[in-house]
């Protein structure tokens, strides 16, 4: 039996189907039920009747031994962070992150010195708050060895240990700090906790984009994301990772409109909140490292939004859709939004992408040849197809060009 386990018998997960998947049920078996907890987010969201998406698990094996047990029942193990400890075992469906008991012997930024251990109050002590230091057994029954399930009730986000210390030990944790009260909903902010990261704002300049990029994203998709920004903006915080950024007006009326929606889409809010600002989505993209798919899409809206902008005859439903597809007419709806914003949504979703009727073999047939001229003859005929509001028919096109060539 693991040593110094506080066992809160009277809890059990609300939230529990993820405990009973057959997934779920074979790394179980696999690593031996005695030998594991599962911990962190699964844990903390499961009792706060929260999805549960990913899985983190500790267990008193080494990570060689957690790859054998695997391996021998066919479960695809990754080494993704061996040398701290965790084994990552991919099933059909998803993935659990599973890492030895740990004591961080010393820590710099994201990589520490790692001791392993058989005593779960040493390795709650190396989390981050008390509310990702609960753990819960194959059968859901909760393990609170620092005061987590209090700090949930508050609902607060308080340090584990010293927070000024923490955060030198890695300045990430003052954007989990602020995501975690976000999506938590917190309304009074851990006062100590606030103060360490607002003295150590300096060392977010040592994250790596790609952390800050998680982070951020993950705020983002909280239920009410604003109040926290507010408090980091007026902390300054925020410009330490957003420079340029401090008016949220944008944002708050994407989030209206949104609520309203009953959607919640993180990469469109930082659109908003970057475009209420005036700013650059390209610099963004690069400073925040985004995916090729990520700036792509706010590089849609950001064309979308400037072409509605310039003339209010563009704002016609099936130009947009036409010119930029679904995807980015539904962000344009959004960004734009006034009372119509739901049935222009229906609108859109019902409204059949216009397909122009001409092709160049049709142009070739004419007696184009390829080349300059017949790319130049297609793209006037679109054109007058577009201003038409999609209606010409192929025989009246190529009836133009007839007119035109004559
Ligand atoms: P979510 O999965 O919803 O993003 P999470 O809390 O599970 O939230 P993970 O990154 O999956 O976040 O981390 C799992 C657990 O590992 C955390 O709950 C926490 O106990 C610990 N942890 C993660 N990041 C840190 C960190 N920077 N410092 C200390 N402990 C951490
Ligand atoms: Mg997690």
């Amino acid at each position: 039996m693991p040593r110094k386990m506080i066992v809160e018998t009277a809890i059990s997960i609300k939230n529990a189907d993820w405990l009973g998947l057959s997934e779920t049920r074979s790394i179980v078996k696999a690593l031996g039920s005695e030998r594991m907890r599962f911990v962190g987010g699964a844990v903390r969201d499961a009792l706060l009747a929260r999805p549960v998406t990913d899985i983190d698990v500790a267990t008193l094996l080494e990570p060689v031994d957690v790859m054998a047990r695997l391996e021998a029942v066919g479960i695809k193990a990754v080494a993704s962070g061996f040398s701290h400890g965790t084994i990552t075992a991919v099933t059909d469906s998803r993935s659990f992150e599973i890492t030895t008991l740990r004591k961080d012997a010393e820590t710099f930024g994201r990589h520490a010195r790692v001791e392993f251990t058989d005593d779960w109050e040493i390795d709650a002590s190396r989390r981050d708050f008390t509310i990702n230091a609960l753990y819960a057994d194959a059968e859901g029954k909760v393990y609170d060895p620092l005061g987590g399930m209090s700090d949930l009730a508050g609902p607060v986000i308080r340090f584990i240990g010293d927070a000024f210390t923490r955060i030198e030990e890695d300045a990430l944790r003052i954007l989990r700090f602020f995501r975690l009260s976000a999506e938590l909903g917190v309304k009074d902010i851990d006062q100590g906790g606030l103060k360490a990261t607002v003295e150590r704002k300096h060392l977010l300049g040592t994250l790596s984009s790609e952390r800050i990029r998680n982070e951020l994203l993950k705020l983002l998709a909280a239920p009410e994301p604003a109040a926290c920004l507010m408090v980091m903006t007026e902390a300054g915080i925020l410009r330490e990772i957003l420079p340029d950024i401090s008016d949220l007006s944008g944002l708050r009326s994407l989030l209206i409109s949104e609520d309203k929606q009953k959607v919640c889409d993180p990469l469109r809010r930082l659109y908003a909140l970057i475009c209420g600002n005036g700013g650059s989505v390209q610099k963004f993209s690069e400073a925040l490292k985004l995916s090729r798919k990520e700036s792509d899409r706010l590089a849609a809206m950001e064309k979308v939004i400037r072409l509605m902008a310039g003339s209010p005859e563009k704002q016609n439903l099936e130009e947009v859709l036409y010119t930029f597809g679904r995807e980015a007419a539904r962000d344009a709806l959004y960004l734009t939004a006034g009372q119509d914003l739901g049935v222009r949504l229906k609108q859109l979703e019902t409204q059949d992408i216009p397909i122009f009727p001409l092709s160049g073999a049709e142009l070739k047939a004419c007696g184009y040849s390829e080349g300059e001229a017949l790319g130049k003859a297609l793209a006037t005929l679109e054109g007058k197809w577009i201003r038409g509001g999609f209606r010409a028919s192929k025989k009246a096109l190529l009836n133009e060009l007839q007119k035109q060539q004559a």
